[in-house]
């Protein structure tokens, strides 16, 4: 690992506030719901999904998803390998897809459609950070916590080579050597 220093980004308290005004939208667009399956993307949401669960109010179930996405970077559309699939199936519930970051596209992409093929009653994301200007397919989650610039994050969930998942603070990493 090169050394390096975090530069923290995005403070405690305002992850705090932007989800709890996440989760009051995602609990006012599934009111209805019988039950919202909130499928977390392993591993950088698992924080993320934790915090924003506890601020619904919507009868939810949580499930994960590991997946990674290969393929040329050049190709509009890359396969996905799901490396720890859901416990359950997902036809007819409404899911709710979190993700730490979009940056390309390519994995919330390929996640998506294979969700969709499970034959869900409503799928919608949601990102906790988001890269627009990275884009490499036209996708835009239904709800944002943050757009950020082109930098390498880390913190609340996110890391550099394993590290830094435990920091309550997104940061970014600036290398010293
Ligand atoms: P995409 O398929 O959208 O290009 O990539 C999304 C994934 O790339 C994220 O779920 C995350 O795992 C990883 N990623 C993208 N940007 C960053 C970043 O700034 N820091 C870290 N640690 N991972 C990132």
């Amino acid at each position: 690992m090169r050394r390096h220093v975090v530069d923290e980004m995005i403070g405690e308290e305002t992850i705090a506030a932007r989800v709890a005004a996440l989760a009051a939208e995602i609990d006012a667009h599934f009111a209805d719901t019988e039950k919202l399956v909130v499928i977390g993307l392993l591993r950088g949401a698992f924080v993320f999904v934790a915090d924003l669960a506890r601020k619904l109010t919507v009868p939810v179930e949580i499930d994960f998803l590991e997946a990674s996405s290969y393929g040329n970077a050049t190709e509009s559309s890359r396969e996905v390998r799901v490396l720890k699939d859901l416990r359950a199936g997902i036809e007819g519930c409404d899911v709710l897809l979190v993700e730490d970051i979009v940056d390309t596209g390519h994995t919330l992409s390929a996640v998506l459609a294979l969700l969709r093929a499970r034959g869900p009653a409503r799928l919608e994301t949601c990102a906790l950070l988001d890269k627009p200007s990275r884009r490499e397919v036209a996708l835009t989650p239904r709800w944002v916590g943050f757009e950020i610039p082109d930098a390498f994050v880390v913190g609340y969930g996110i890391d550099y080579a394993q590290r830094h998942r435990n920091r309550p603070a997104i940061g970014t990493v600036r290398f010293i050597d």
